[in-house]
């Protein structure tokens, strides 16, 4: 059926593709792509000889008109990111939007997330969960974004930067106190690594260490806000428990 197709791709192992996606890929007229190098690859892998055309911030306003164009005179056209899902902390969002508002069809063809893959193996509470992406680069930006997030009842996700984690889970113990944090480093690579600590110390560690790859920090939700005010009596009789125990241990 004549559409734009959002497809996922894997997010390292190349396993990681669902029979709809190379199915797709293989029969669309045209593969829109973040970086076609990237997607050559990919494509190498699974014997698909779509025509590719790069699809990125740089040149998306200029070839967008295009795009809608032989989309609206019946094209099947995918759109792949050089990881995961498109549109997340990815191009495409502007020309969804603009299909959307052509009456053009838009299909999902959902596969792997760095977000949601780290979700799903960090042992983060999974019920409630925001989507931060990348933190700005500006530090003065970021303390900004960090301190709103403060206050959000939920795990809190975050893309990051291999030379930036560091500094980056500082500022969050900074806005965020002492919460707990995961950091999933490689996922789904050969040096895939959960790493669980509050985040000052996941800072230290990293300051130490510099870390190598691709990276998705996952923050625990604030403790006091996690109890409701019904728990609260429970809350408080289970930390007093604890403060005896611990008192306990240390006679
Ligand atoms: N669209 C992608 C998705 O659905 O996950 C994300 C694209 S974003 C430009 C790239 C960022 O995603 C990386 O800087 C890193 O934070 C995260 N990421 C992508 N692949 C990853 C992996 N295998 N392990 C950890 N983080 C990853």
């Amino acid at each position: 059926e004549p559409g734009l197709y959002v497809t996922a791709t894997p997010i390292g192992n190349l396993a990681d593709i669902t029979y709809r996606a190379v199915a797709i890929l293989k029969a669309a007229d045209l593969i829109l792509c973040e970086d076609t190098r990237q997607t050559a690859k990919l494509c190498a892998a699974y014997g698909i000889d779509t025509k590719r055309m790069p699809y990125h911030d740089h040149n998306a306003s200029r070839v967008r008109p295009g795009i809608l164009k032989n989309l609206a005179e019946g094209a099947v056209i995918c759109l792949v990111s050089d990881a995961g899902t498109p549109l997340i902390s990815d191009p495409g969002y502007k020309l969804v939007r603009d299909a959307r508002d052509a009456g053009i069809r838009v299909f999902p063809v959902p596969g792997a997330s760095a977000a949601i893959a780290a979700l799903s193996a960090a042992g983060a509470p999974s019920d409630q969960f925001h989507f931060a992406g990348f933190l700005p680069p500006k530090q003065g930006a970021r303390k900004k974004l960090l301190d709103a997030l403060a206050g959000i009842d939920a795990t809190l996700i975050f893309y990051e930067s291999a030379s930036r984690l560091s500094p980056a889970l500082a500022a969050m113990a900074e806005s965020f106190g002492e919460r707990r944090g995961v950091v999933a480093r490689e996922l789904t690579k050969m040096h895939e690594e959960f790493r669980e600590d509050t985040l000052s110390n996941l800072a230290q560690v990293y300051a130490e260490k510099p870390p190598k790859g691709e990276i998705v920090i996952v923050v625990f939700p604030p403790e006091a806000m996690a109890a409701g005010p019904e728990d609260i009596d429970a809350f408080l009789t289970d930390a007093l428990t604890r403060m005896s125990v611990k008192e306990a241990a240390t006679e």
